[in-house]
């Protein structure tokens, strides 16, 4: 729960993502004023010995900006090269500003496609742990030069959704969204002058995300959608994570310190096992399972494993040892698991009964399609 004393942090890892219009303050380029205040706070806690990671775009705009080049051009071409251009302007910044505290910076550019199997994911995680461990200070964003949307999947796309992943991989405490505006509202404050800002979100709805919806559009390359599912994939994960204005003075230490401002999203659960992250970051998923309603009350409420007697419909191509998500027979996601049979055996034994299933395959591995230790329900 957060505290509001400020001499003392009730977190240790902290993932701070920087968006475009905070560190341009809504300009057309980098804003160094703005830069070095944020970089002084993360500089402060990083003294008094707290982990801190940088997710921050911004490289687009300052390849943009440099090149002289207009907002018109906005496709994904011009978006590879701008960020071509500006990633390093965009180091050079973060390493100055960062040199004045006497705190050395690295780079870590991620692709979504680096991430999906079990040892990228593992080797990003080994690299981003060791960093820490050196008190580096590792500024990531995503290798936008080589990561193009047109392969279906291939690309975060946005930053939260990355920074997210990035808090996941290295088992963070805490995800702070710093962006230009103070948090989640009940309407677009924009539009609509009783908008009220909502202080804290225990689970994030299908209301929540109509809230999201309705106040897309302006932010950043992601706006408020994506901040909700970033959130949703950290606090799955049992990471609290914070919506919050980044112009506010002191705010990165201020939210440190456990004190609350913006939005606060609760974690769902408590911190997963690193296997369980990894299957709940959902970039490994190969297919889906959806169970009729006994399953789905049995693996929510009862803590069970589920038996192939409760599935309907088995969807994609997967083997046996793959992530495949579960939904209920509404369609909801109900979590995500490692499954013990593949897709085409269990297109034969869905709807039969555990003892059957040698019989109808020809061998047998366990009464359990997915195993209560391997799931993770949501
Ligand atoms: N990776 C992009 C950049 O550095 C930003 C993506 C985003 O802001 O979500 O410019």
């Amino acid at each position: 729960m957060r505290k509001s004393n400020l001499n003392t942090s009730p977190y240790h890892r902290i993932v701070v993502k920087l968006g475009t219009s905070l560190l341009t303050g809504g300009s057309d380029h980098l804003n160094e004023n703005i830069m070095s205040s944020l970089v002084a706070q993360v500089a402060q806690l990083h003294r008094q010995g707290l982990e801190l990671l940088v997710v921050s775009s911004g490289a687009i705009t300052a390849g943009r900006y440099k090149l002289g080049l207009t907002k018109k051009l906005r496709g994904i071409p011009f978006r590879q090269v701008f960020s071509s251009v500006g990633q390093g302007r965009l180091m050079l910044t973060y390493e100055q500003l960062f040199s004045r505290h006497n705190i050395t910076v690295a780079q870590a550019l991620l692709t979504k496609a680096d991430l999906s199997d079990r040892a990228g994911y593992l080797n990003a995680r080994n690299t981003l742990l060791a960093l820490l461990e050196l008190r580096v200070l590792c500024i990531v964003n995503e290798n936008d030069v080589v990561a193009v949307d047109e392969i279906q999947e291939a690309k975060f796309g946005d930053n939260d959704n990355l920074s997210a992943m990035v808090a996941n991989l290295v088992d963070a405490d805490l995800l702070l969204l710093l962006t230009d505006i103070a948090g989640l509202y009940t309407a677009d404050p924009r539009r609509d002058h009783d908008a009220r800002l909502i202080p804290h979100v225990e689970r994030i709805d299908s209301k929540i995300e109509q809230l999201a919806a309705d106040t897309a559009g302006s932010l950043g390359i992601g706006g408020m959608m994506t901040k909700i599912e970033a959130a949703k994939l950290a606090t799955a994960s049992g990471i609290t994570v914070v919506i919050a204005d980044g112009g506010e003075p002191d705010v990165i230490v201020k939210l440190a310190a456990g004190e609350a401002i913006g939005t606060c999203f609760w974690p769902l659960t408590d911190k997963l096992e690193s296997r369980k992250r990894w299957m709940v970051s959902g970039l490994s998923t190969r297919g889906g399972l959806v169970v009729d309603s006994g399953a789905a009350r049995a693996l929510r409420k009862q803590n069970r494993s589920l038996l192939a007697t409760g599935i309907k419909k088995v969807e994609g191509d997967f083997q046996r040892g793959d992530v495949v998500t579960v939904y209920d027979h509404k369609g909801a996601i109900l979590g995500c698991g490692i499954t013990n049979y593949s897709s085409s055996d269990i297109g034969i034994i869905k709807g039969a009964h555990s003892k059957k299933i040698a019989t109808l395959l020809g061998y047998d591995y366990g009464s359990e399609v997915v195993h209560r230790n391997n799931l993770v329900v949501l």
